[in-house]
């Protein structure tokens, strides 16, 4: 069997698809961000909302490229970049291996994602003046989002053009089967011949780097974008506290609480990514690069962004309600995604199975028997708990509940496809026990 099969079937409407993507994505982090400015962020659907004004107020494209070039940010931002690198790598923590690769291989990973939280915590609580409620750092991060934004924009694109450089360089002082030299494996969907539609995608499944330490894209899926998005909301609480003479609005607050808790949930039981199809199926192209650097930190901070500049007073009930849409979505996410992993596992063997020709077993009990991706429909559910904490007072934050509403299908219906090709007719069986998609019921 060849270890890199060509790629024959095009995602995301093939090279012209993603070249779209490639331009529309950043620009709409930009706009987004550009958006939210209080100078004319939307107020309301209808009300103080003009084209004009809000096109007249728009940075203009030469000042966005003096931006993107500001020396200082490009500092800050490279620092917190290889901090990070260098921290991963010298901190304590445990080794798993990943799943088997195509070769026959498993990469191993070191999880230590609570060895990194405690240490943003340290530093946080060093830095942050609790007398008078400052941090500097945190204030310069709220003062330049949109430079910031541009610099991870051009970051991704220099570190997805690398990887791609670098996945035609044969392995080189690692032993894969006990020879040196041998062939990367590639992703599935990453090997087309097509410069930009393999660039985009990613070609090499596991690009790592300095002798095999560092794992590109699992660092990038938890630590630098994860870490900033949290360090976003936590600058527009620091910002909206000295505006406001020490008063901390319980819409903003709730909104950090909720999603710090997601951050820390996701780096803290990081071994939850390696069965993610982020790190098993797709390759480190501009698509993951973009996603976790700019996209996630930039555009899901925008409620607390929003709630910076346009405070909103939600009181106990609204608060209760937000949080019971959260606890609930988390309820769902976390406890079916334990339910999968532990059965993989073989802790649940009395739970109703089909068994695969591959030898594995599909599971159609239990949260499994509500629909074929109800760990998505959770998932989506934390998301639209975010969103209402800017209650309706604007369509524009709302964004982030519609984009992974799309996301989530999209993916599960590249699952889908990777699954049937992969089980056939048991995958047909299943279907056929677990008819619903995502919403029991409903899709
Ligand atoms: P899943 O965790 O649902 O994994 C799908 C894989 O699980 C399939 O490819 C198959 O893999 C296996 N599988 C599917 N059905 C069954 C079954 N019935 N029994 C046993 N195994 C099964 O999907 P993702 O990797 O896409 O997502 C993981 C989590 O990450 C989700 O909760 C999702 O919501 C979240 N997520 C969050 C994002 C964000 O930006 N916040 C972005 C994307 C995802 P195999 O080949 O091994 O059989």
């Amino acid at each position: 069997m060849t270890l890199n099969p060509k790629t024959t079937k095009f995602e995301f409407g093939g090279p012209l698809g993603v070249t779209v993507l490639t331009i529309f994505l950043p620009i709409l982090s930009v706009v987004l961000n550009e958006l939210i400015r209080s100078d004319y962020y939307i107020k309301g659907i209808f009300q103080n909302f003009s084209i004009n004004e809000t096109l007249k107020n728009i940075t203009p494209f030469s000042s966005l490229l003096q931006l993107t070039f500001n020396k200082q940010v490009w500092t800050y931002y490279l620092t917190w970049f290889i901090s990070l690198l260098v921290f991963d790598t010298i901190l304590p923590g445990k080794y798993m291996n990943g799943c088997e690769l195509r070769d026959g291989t498993k990469l191993t990973y070191k999880i230590n994602g609570i060895s990194m939280v405690t240490l943003l915590i340290l530093i946080l609580s060093v830095r942050w003046n609790l007398t008078n409620g400052t941090m500097p750092e945190l204030q310069f991060l709220y003062d330049h989002i949109l430079e910031l934004c541009l610099v991870t924009i051009v970051f991704a694109f220099i570190l997805s053009i690398y990887c791609y450089a670098v996945s035609f360089i044969p392995l080189l002082g690692s032993k894969r089967n006990g020879q040196d030299g041998k062939e990367k494996v590639l992703a599935v969907g990453g090997n087309s011949g097509n410069l930009i539609y393999d660039w985009f995608i990613g070609r090499e499944l596991n690009p790592r780097f300095f002798f095999n330490i560092i794992d590109i894209k699992m660092f990038c899926e938890l630590r630098p974008g994860m870490l900033l998005w949290l360090l976003i909301n936590l600058s527009c609480l620091h910002h909206h506290y000295l505006m406001n003479d020490g008063e901390i609005n319980d819409a903003l607050l709730l909104v950090n609480i909720l999603q710090a808790f997601y951050i820390f949930d996701g780096v803290l039981n990081e071994e939850g990514v390696l069965s993610m199809m982020d790190i098993t199926t797709d390759g480190f192209g501009f698509m993951l690069a973009f996603g976790d650097l700019t996209f996630v930190p930039f555009t899901y901070s925008l409620q607390a962004r929003y709630l910076s500049v346009s405070p909103i007073t939600l009181g106990y009930t609204r608060c209760i309600l937000i949080s019971t849409i959260m606890c609930i979505g988390y309820y769902i996410f976390h406890s079916s995604n334990m339910q999968k992993s532990n059965f993989r596992q073989g802790k649940l063997e009395n739970l109703k199975s089909i068994q695969t020709k591959r030898g594995t077993k599909l599971l159609c009990d239990g949260w499994w028997s509500k629909s074929q991706h109800i760990n998505y429909f959770g998932d989506w559910l934390i998301s639209l708990s975010w969103c209402l904490t800017t209650w309706f007072q604007t369509p524009l934050t709302y964004y982030y509940s519609i984009y992974f509403a799309t996301l989530l299908m999209h993916r599960q219906i590249r699952d889908e496809e990777k699954c049937h090709a992969k089980y056939g007719k048991s995958w047909e069986e299943y279907q056929r026990k677990v008819p619903y998609k995502i919403i029991p019921y409903v899709y």
